[in-house]
């Protein structure tokens, strides 16, 4: 087993970094009491508002470390940190534009041509332009590399044909990074080859979206169907044939933010201010070891995205804290309710027996999305040498 298997670099917030923090909070604060949004648990997921996605574009709280020339605001990396986590936190309604600034928008960064990031990238940093991912295929879930989505070369650009699935938002995004196979076979030996990814706007003849219903009733993931899909070359993004390296760095980028284990924080927020200040023993018991386990989570997290300051790439820390923070989000809930019994209620005004309702049901999806937790403890394992 190597011995630097993985680390967690410890990261103080610099007083410039709590301003920022406070800054975000007040924000927050001041939106919550003049109705601008109202919280909701997985908000990062499931709580769409593309008004609220604009503000935090007008604030420059959107493609925070890309270059201003492309609409970006030159902050650190720890900045952008620092503003995530207090929208997660606050359980405010950030999905619209969570996968573009997340992930889209520095894949257009890293493999994009000029034309690409002029285009796109403004759009993305003003909250006002919404991605998909179009990784995942009926049949081609953990094992990605066996997609059958085609990109066939004609006159001018491509044809694509296939369907992706689960694709979160798509009937309201603007454009979804597909991954397709231009060459390559399917076969054992080469499936990695032969990948390529496109920048699809989803407006174009050929693409039907058809929702899926998740069971809280939300129309959130998508069929995305390809028939003969006309795009012009322009639209390939990076090169022919890099499609897995891309898609795997993608993924990196996918699986190490906060969202991994702040997902039903309001809830515990929720319940903590349901508790008030006189707790009994079980309800402190809870409290006491449900933060202790968010701080730990934190900490790690925090030294996640120490190693992507410092120009690494954290697979195996991020898959590790992917994996513990989700299933910390799992019994979470439940240990909640042990303590306060409150029937969950979607359309309660209690905000407890809310975002209760809302955590429960949609926090089954923490495990799968991403990449689910067996496939991560896969790469960790690797990485320490143990298959
Ligand atoms: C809420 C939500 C949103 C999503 N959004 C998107 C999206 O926007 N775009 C997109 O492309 N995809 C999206 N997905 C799909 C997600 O990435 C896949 O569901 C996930 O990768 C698992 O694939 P699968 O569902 O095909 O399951 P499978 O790959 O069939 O896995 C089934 C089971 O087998 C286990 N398993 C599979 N292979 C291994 C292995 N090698 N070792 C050990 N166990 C294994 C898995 O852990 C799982 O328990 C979303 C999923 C959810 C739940």
């Amino acid at each position: 087993m190597s011995s630097n298997a993985f680390r967690f670099p410890d990261v103080e917030f610099t007083p410039e970094l709590k301003a920022l923090q406070q800054e975000v909070r007040d924000f927050l604060a001041a939106e919550k009491a003049s109705g601008g949004f109202v919280p909701v648990a997985d908000g990062w997921g499931f709580g769409v508002d593309l008004e609220f996605s604009r503000k935090l574009g007008q604030k420059g709280w959107l493609g925070m470390t890309w270059p201003k020339q492309y609409g970006g605001h030159e902050r650190s990396s720890m900045e952008r940190y620092v503003v995530t986590e207090e929208l997660l936190a606050a359980g405010a309604p950030v999905s619209a534009h969570w996968v573009a600034d997340r992930q889209s928008g520095p894949m257009i960064l890293k493999n994009g041509t000029e034309e690409q990031k002029k285009t796109i990238l403004p759009r993305i940093a003003a909250g006002e332009c919404h991605f998909a991912i179009g990784m995942s295929e009926p049949g081609s879930g953990s094992d990605l590399a066996s997609l059958r989505t085609t990109a066939t070369k004609v006159d001018g650009g491509y044809k694509i044909n296939g369907t992706k699935i689960w694709s979160s938002g798509a009937h309201f995004c603007h454009y979804m990074i597909a991954t397709v196979r231009t060459g390559g076979t399917r076969d054992e030996k080469n499936r990695h080859e032969g990948l390529s990814q496109f920048l699809i706007d989803l407006s174009i003849p050929g693409i039907e979206i058809r929702s899926i219903k998740n069971m809280a009733g939300d129309e959130h993931f998508n069929e995305t169907h390809f028939t003969d899909a006309f795009v012009p070359d322009d639209c390939l993004l990076g090169e022919e044939g890099d499609g897995w390296h891309q898609v795997t760095s993608e993924l990196g980028l996918e699986r190490s933010g906060p969202e991994r284990f702040l997902s039903s924080a309001i809830v515990l927020t929720e319940a903590a201010r349901k508790i008030g200040n006189e707790p009994d023993d079980r309800e402190a018991l809870m409290l006491g070891q449900s933060v202790a386990r968010l701080k730990s989570l934190r900490r790690m997290s925090l030294g996640v995205s120490g190693l992507l300051q410092e120009g690494g790439s954290p697979t195996v820390e991020a898959a590790l804290v992917k994996d513990i923070g989700t299933r910390y989000e799992s019994t979470l809930l439940n240990d909640i309710r042990q303590v306060q019994p409150t029937e969950p209620l979607g359309q309660s005004t209690d905000d407890f027996a809310r975002t209760m309702a809302e955590g429960l049901l949609r926090v089954p999806s923490s495990t799968i999305r991403g990449g689910t937790n067996e496939v991560l403890r896969g790469i960790v394992a690797r990485q320490l040498g143990l298959r």
